[in-house]
């Protein structure tokens, strides 16, 4: 039985990102679209020393839980234990599933920046799913893996499923939608990583707690985006592109700002902050190379970029 897997776990960026509303556990509903990106970690997940000696899953005392997880990762600002959500999903596939084992390894090797809104952390804990649902064979349908990645956050089923896809209620909601035509995507962060939840409250703030009277979500761009996608015109696209937490984050991250106009100077058919930000990323044709020039230009002067593409 095979013991281990190696997992490319993309990045995500969102194409539109609008806030409809705060429920009563103060969660906030959002209403956008997500695309996965060639811009990925490879996460390893190696099972090992079988707890009965002749197969990987156990059920009976010992399931439940790996008795040892060792988890590394090539960044070492990233934590490496059990703050670490990849470490989180393993926890939580075998407490659903009862399985067990005596020695788990977890390897991230790191290319996504860190709180950057690009979901680094989230699909390390998708992907971590998915390798143990293919090692113990199956357990899980892709359904019931989703709702164990909602546990862990917003994002991750989204992680689970990639493509292109149309999401709703706190991110649990995921449509399938057309796929983004073919471009190249420069990808940048500069400055210190975001909070999500600060980002959050700063809305809250600006937007009066998204009571009904107080925000009025932008549902026809919404539309056009979805329009624009379906007839595959990808400078409709770039000019349908939004995301709300752009208001209150660019005005204080000028290297945010400063990275969206170096994309548009360099021939960029749209640029947007990604999440709740920092990083920002442009939207290239697929032509003479102005996403490599436009990479150069701000890795040039210390901001890392990355060219790289939407992944369906
Ligand atoms: P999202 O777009 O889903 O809001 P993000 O990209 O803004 O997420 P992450 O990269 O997930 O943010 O990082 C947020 C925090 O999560 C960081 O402070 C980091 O220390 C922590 N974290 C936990 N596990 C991981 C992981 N496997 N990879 C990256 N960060 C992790």
């Amino acid at each position: 039985m095979k013991n281990e897997i190696t997992l490319r776990a993309n990045a995500k960026i969102n194409l539109f990102l609008d806030i409809t509303g705060r429920r009563e556990d103060g969660y906030h509903t959002i209403t956008g679209i997500m695309q996965a990106i060639s811009l990925h970690d490879t996460v390893t997940v190696a099972v090992t020393e079988p707890t009965d000696g002749m197969h990987l899953c156990t059920l009976g005392p010992r399931g439940g839980q790996a008795e040892e997880i060792v988890l590394t990762c090539s960044n070492p600002d990233i934590p490496t234990d059990n703050r670490n959500l990849a470490w989180r999903a393993a926890e939580r596939f075998f407490s659903a599933t009862s399985y067990g084992c005596r020695r788990l390894t977890i390897h991230i090797e790191k290319r996504i920046p860190a709180a950057a809104g690009l979901a680094g952390g989230s699909t390390n804990a998708a992907a971590t799913l998915v390798a143990l649902n293919n090692l113990y064979g199956s357990p899980l349908t892709q359904e019931e893996l989703c709702g164990v990645g909602l546990t862990l956050g917003a994002d991750v089923p989204f992680c689970i499923q990639g493509g292109t896809r149309l999401t709703e209620g706190v991110g649990e909601l995921l449509t399938p939608v057309s796929r983004m035509p073919d471009c190249d995507l420069v990808i940048a962060c500069g400055g210190e990583g975001v909070s999500t939840p600060a980002a959050y409250k700063a809305l809250d703030e600006r937007y009066g707690g998204f009571a009904r009277t107080a925000y009025t979500p932008r549902a026809e761009e919404l539309t056009r985006l979805r329009s624009a996608l379906e007839s595959e015109d990808l400078t409709a696209v770039g000019g349908s592109l939004f995301n709300l937490f752009e208001s209150v984050i660019l005005p204080e991250r000028p290297v945010a700002a400063d990275i969206k106009e170096t994309f548009l100077a360099c021939g960029a058919m749209a640029a947007l902050m990604s999440g709740s930000g920092p990083s920002v990323f442009g939207v290239f044709p697929k032509d003479e190379g102005s996403a490599q020039r436009a990479r150069e230009a701000l890795t040039a002067r210390g901001i890392p970029a990355w060219v790289c593409e939407p992944v369906g």
